[in-house]
């Protein structure tokens, strides 16, 4: 038996003892290091009996990596020890979205790990081969985060790359967990001026540090103050990964003609979109996950960079018996970095 931090009933997170799970054929039974704790967790953690669709209990946290305890039949290119990150949903590899590569839109994905499936808050789980990125030299208790914030905001910037030409602006709006990553694969992977939006005004130096050239703090009359930042013609790319009212709003409004909005965040927002709102031939998209594909270019990215300084992995890691705390952290918006809840002992 092991323990593990799970939603036991709706809205009744708790710690909880469960079984060690065996790895079958084709697929490795992974000891966790750490995992990141994103904001779409206080969604699940908050949510009414009968909004999701799934069924509860199950072990929270999806942003998860670790080390290989065990390998099944079958699986001769890892062994015990190799670092790996694991991939956040377990892709079908037949419907018709796998079936074009777009495996982070599986007609399976409507649960993943640590979301109507077991995750990673505990000491072990069991995950197919396909589902590992193997990490090399990188920490798993730091890289954690890569599997979703880092993968998630690298499949929208990849998105919306073919929008930005060396005159581009782009815009980032909400530089914590996802939009931390955004920024810096805008800076390592285009040469648009990059444009970020933040609440908080400790972030707006982070912001600056990972690469933003200004940041504009969010309040009233935001869409007219990213105006003033963007310039006339708009901001080729604006990524939204707060998505309220006011964010969807600026996002909209400042687009520029043949520009996207990537709608991100899931702050439930809505804005207006008529003639004269959105400019001309603007794509308006909400993106979900990554594919595994982008997972390993996002770890390999990471190989690469984070020794140089290049790309940074902002963590802030708790004991696993502070997983409480560190969601209470993140719902207070008081986290330096990405809050990792290392595996129990
Ligand atoms: P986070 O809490 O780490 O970061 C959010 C950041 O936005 C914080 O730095 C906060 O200060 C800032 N912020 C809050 N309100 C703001 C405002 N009005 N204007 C500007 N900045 C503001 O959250 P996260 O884990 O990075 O997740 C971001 C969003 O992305 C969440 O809504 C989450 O549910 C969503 N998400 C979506 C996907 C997907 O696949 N589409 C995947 C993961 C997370
Ligand atoms: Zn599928």
């Amino acid at each position: 038996m092991t323990t593990a931090y799970r939603l036991l009933d709706w809205q009744q997170p708790g710690f909880s003892e469960v079984t060690v799970p065996e790895p079958a054929a084709g697929e490795v039974l992974v000891r966790v290091a750490g995992v990141g704790l994103c904001h779409s967790d206080l969604l699940f953690l908050d949510s009414a009996p009968g909004v999701l669709p799934y069924d509860v209990p199950f072990t929270l946290g999806h942003e998860i990596a670790g080390w290989v305890d065990e390998v099944g039949e079958s699986v001769e290119d890892l062994s015990p020890g190799d670092a790996v990150a694991v991939a956040c949903m377990s892709p079908c590899g037949v419907c018709r979205y796998c079936r074009r590569g777009a495996d982070n839109y599986c007609v399976d994905n409507w649960r993943g790990r640590g979301f109507g499936r077991d995750g990673g808050l505990t000491s072990h789980l069991v995950v197919r081969r396909r589902e590992l990125a193997p990490l090399g030299t990188l920490d798993p208790a730091v890289a954690a985060p890569l599997t979703d914030a880092g993968a998630t905001s690298y499949h929208a910037v990849q998105r919306v790359r073919p929008k930005l030409q060396d005159d581009s602006t782009v815009v980032v709006i909400g530089v914590g967990g996802l939009g931390a990553y955004a920024v810096q694969w805008l800076r390592l992977q285009t040469t648009a001026r990059i444009v970020a939006v933040e609440a908080r005004t400790e972030r707006v130096e982070a912001a600056r540090a990972l690469g933003a050239a200004e940041v504009r703090l969010a309040g009233d009359g935001l869409s007219r103050r990213l105006r003033e930042a963007v310039g006339p013609n708009g901001a080729d790319a604006v990524l939204d990964f707060v998505g309220t009212d006011q964010t969807l709003n600026a996002a909209i409004r400042n687009a520029a003609t043949m520009g996207s909005v990537a709608i991100v965040g899931q702050g439930f927002g809505t804005a207006q979109i008529r003639w004269g709102q959105l400019a001309h031939d603007c794509d308006v998209f909400i993106p979900q996950g990554a594919t595994i594909a982008e997972l390993h270019e996002v770890v390999a990215l990471a190989q690469h960079r984070v020794p140089t300084g290049d790309l940074t992995i902002e963590v802030e890691q708790f004991a696993f018996a502070d997983a409480p705390e560190a969601y209470q952290r993140l719902r207070d918006g008081t986290l330096a970095g990405r809050a990792v809840v290392l595996a129990p002992t």
